[in-house]
């Protein structure tokens, strides 16, 4: 099998090629990204094929793609910070990328597309858990350019017949999310302030919760998805309903690195979800064999990760 990664130079996609080249059923990983938030060097001995560049640019979708079973998409401008300082960057990446990506896999003969949409498409909506029939009422031109890319996707089923599979991701963590930048995610901003003896940063009170998701279960499924070439034109949560509060993941991070941390208190976020929580019922449905990694579990390897590195 032949499989494309866009994005691949990324946390989740270095962390899916390094999944994808070690499984014996995958002959060939290719790899599309323009380093715009990846690092060359999270692909370092991958016996993967690397395209620098962007999704937008046809011709180099079409020669990565040419002759692949299945396209994995996972290039896109995350955060939502960064959309609201450059709303139109994150629409050209996130939404005008994918419909490249679309058009690259039909003109390939309609290639298995993958897509990460996100759990930010849910927005103001307040019931819980989020289960995917839930009207979404995006808060940010991020989520906005998600919600693009999961309807971009529906609608290549159902105009061309193209084999398409969103995923709404919540909040992946583990070892390549790097802590270094401005727009860094909170495990690894956190583990990393508490490694040094900074106070870490918190938005809000800490009440707020999330549903975080070990990387190496996101590529487990990503993989069983690929290879079982699993479809589904609705988009489906990728998360195992697993709420914790901010404050209790302070707690966890304390016992995973053994530090004792203060809170830098600061201003709710704009454009912040309150509260998230996956219903995962068809998510479980369509992929039994996958098991998710306890957070405890998940916090312990990604500190070690954060410590080795420095990152
Ligand atoms: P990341 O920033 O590490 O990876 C994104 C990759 O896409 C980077 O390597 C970047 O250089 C590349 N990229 C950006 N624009 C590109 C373009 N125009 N052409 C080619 N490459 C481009 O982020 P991640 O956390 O690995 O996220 C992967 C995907 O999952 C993204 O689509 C993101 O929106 C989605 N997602 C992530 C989370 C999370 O918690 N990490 C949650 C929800 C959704």
């Amino acid at each position: 099998m032949k499989i494309v990664i866009t994005g691949g130079a990324g946390f989740i996609g270095s962390n899916l090629a390094r999944a994808l080249t070690r499984h014996p059923k995958v002959g060939e990983v290719h790899i599309i990204d323009n380093l715009a938030t990846g690092y060359k060097d999270n692909l370092t001995d991958l016996p993967a094929h690397f395209y620098e560049g962007d999704v937008q640019d046809p011709g180099l979708l079409d020669e990565a793609l040419s002759g692949a079973d299945a396209v994995v998409h996972l290039a896109a401008l995350p955060s939502v910070p960064r959309s609201l300082k450059d709303p139109l960057a994150t629409h050209h990446a996130n939404a005008t990328g994918t419909l490249q990506v679309l058009e690259a896999a039909r003109r390939a003969g309609n290639l298995h597309v993958i897509a990460a949409s996100s759990s930010s498409v849910y927005g103001a909506t307040p019931n819980l858990p989020k289960h995917e029939n839930l009207p979404s009422a995006p808060l940010s031109p991020y989520a906005v350019s998600k919600l693009a890319t999961e309807a971009y996707l529906g609608s290549y089923h159902h105009s061309f017949g193209l084999p398409v599979l969103p995923f709404r991701f919540f909040n992946v963590y583990g070892p390549g999310q790097r802590a270094d930048h401005p727009y860094a995610a909170v495990i690894p901003k956190w583990i990393s302030a508490a490694l040094a003896g900074r106070p870490v940063p918190l938005h809000g009170d800490g009440a707020q919760t999330r549903d975080f998701t070990y990387v190496g279960t996101v590529c487990d499924v990503l993989v069983d998805a690929a290879l079982r070439r699993v479809t589904s034109f609705r988009p489906m949560n990728l998360a195992f309903g697993t709420r914790v509060s901010l404050r209790e993941l302070l707690a966890e991070i304390e016992i995973a690195t053994g530090c004792r941390t203060t809170a830098h208190h600061l201003a709710p976020r704009a454009g912040d979800v309150r509260h998230s929580q996956a219903s995962s019922e068809r998510l479980r449905t369509a992929f039994p064999n996958v098991g998710c990694v306890p957070l405890r579990e998940g916090v312990q390897v990604t500190a070690e990760w954060l410590r080795g590195t420095g990152r």
